[in-house]
C-alpha cells in the first residue's frame, strides 16, 4: 500500500516543491491550502497528468474544526497519514514597537497553533495508534538566530523548534520521529518583496553564494520522511547555504 503524506501549505513555493517530489517518490499527497484553490488545483492536474496520486483539501490550519474534518476526509479516503509536514506560514517584516497585538497572534496562531491542530489531530486520529509516523516542521533560521523586524515571525519558528523537541521526546516510545527543517533564504513568494540590492545583500552572508530554492528543501524532507531516517528525531537541520553555521 501506498504511505500517505500530508503537506500543509502546500499549493505555493515549499509546500508545492514537497508535494511533487513526495508525489514522484510514490506517496499519495494531500494537498492542503487556504486561499490558494487555483494554484492548487493547477498543481492536482499537473500531478493528476503525470499519473499521479494528488487529492487537495481547503482548511485554515489555526481552525481546528477546520483541521480535523480535513484529516477525518483524508484517513476515510486513503486509510492513513503516514507522514505530516507542518508547512504553511506567514511573514511581515514590522518594527517590533509597530506590531499590533492582533498581527502577533496572527502570526502564533499559523505557525504554532495551526502546528499543534494538524500534529495532535493526526496523532490521535491516526499515528499514536498506528505505532508509526513522521511529522515534520517547518521552521527558519530566523527561529534559530532571530531577526531584526521579525520578531514575532522569529517567535513563532523558535516555538516550532521547542514544540518538535518536546514531542520527540513524547513520541520516541511510540515509534514516531519528530524533526525541523529551518530553510534559510529561499526563493519563494514570501521573499518576492525583496529589491535587487537586499537580495544581493544577502547572497553577500551566504558562503555558497546564492539563495536556496524549493529543490534544497524539498529533498531534505522527503529523506526525513524516508526509512533512511529512522534513527533521526527531535533535531533541527538548516538547509542554508552556510549563512548560520
Ligand atoms: P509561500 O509561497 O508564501 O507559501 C506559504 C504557504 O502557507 C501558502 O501555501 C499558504 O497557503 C500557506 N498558508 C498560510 N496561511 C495558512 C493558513 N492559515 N492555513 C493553511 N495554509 C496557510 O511561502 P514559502 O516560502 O513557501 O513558505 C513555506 C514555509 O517555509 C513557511 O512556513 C515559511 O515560514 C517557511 N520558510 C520560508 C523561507 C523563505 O525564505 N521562503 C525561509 C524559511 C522558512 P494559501 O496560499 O493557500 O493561503
Amino acid at each position: 500500500m501506498k504511505n500517505t503524506v500530508l503537506v500543509t501549505g502546500g499549493a505555493k513555493g515549499i509546500g508545492k516543491q514537497i508535494c511533487i517530489d513526495f508525489a514522484r517518490s510514490g506517496y499519495n499527497v494531500c494537498v492542503n491550502y487556504n486561499t490558494s484553490e487555483k494554484e492548487a488545483k493547477l498543481l492536482e492536474n499537473e500531478l493528476n497528468n503525470e499519473g499521479l496520486s494528488i487529492s487537495i483539501y481547503k482548511a485554515d490550519v489555526s481552525d481546528r474544526i477546520q483541521v480535523d474534518n480535513m484529516i477525518d476526509t483524508i484517513i476515510s479516503r486513503y486509510g492513513s497519514i503516514d507522514v505530516l509536514v507542518n508547512n504553511a506560514g506567514i511573514s511581515e517584516y514590522s518594527l517590533f514597537t509597530d506590531i499590533s497585538e492582533e498581527s502577533f497572534k496572527r502570526m502564533l496562531d499559523i505557525h504554532l497553533l495551526g502546528t499543534f491542530n494538524c500534529t495532535q489531530s493526526v496523532l490521535k486520529k491516526y499515528m499514536i495508534n498506528k505505532k508509526e509516523g513522521k511529522i515534520i516542521n517547518i521552521s527558519s533560521i530566523w527561529g534559530i538566530t532571530g531577526a531584526s523586524c521579525e520578531v514575532h515571525y522569529s517567535t513563532a519558528k523558535a516555538g516550532m523548534i521547542g514544540f518538535t523537541k518536546a514531542l520527540a521526546h513524547e513520541l520516541g516510545p511510540c515509534n514516531i520521529t519528530v524533526n525541523v527543517v529551518a530553510p534559510g533564504v529561499i526563493d519563494t513568494d514570501m521573499i518576492a518583496t525583496l529589491t535587487e540590492e537586499e537580495r544581493k545583500g544577502i547572497i553577500d552572508q551566504i558562503p555558497l553564494m546564492r539563495i536556496g530554492n524549493t529543490k534544497d528543501i524539498s529533498g531534505l524532507v522527503l529523506f526525513l520522511a524516508s526509512d533512511k531516517a529512522s534513527y533521526i528525531t527531535g533535531q533541527v537541520i538548516s538547509p542554508n547555504g552556510g549563512m548560520i553555521i
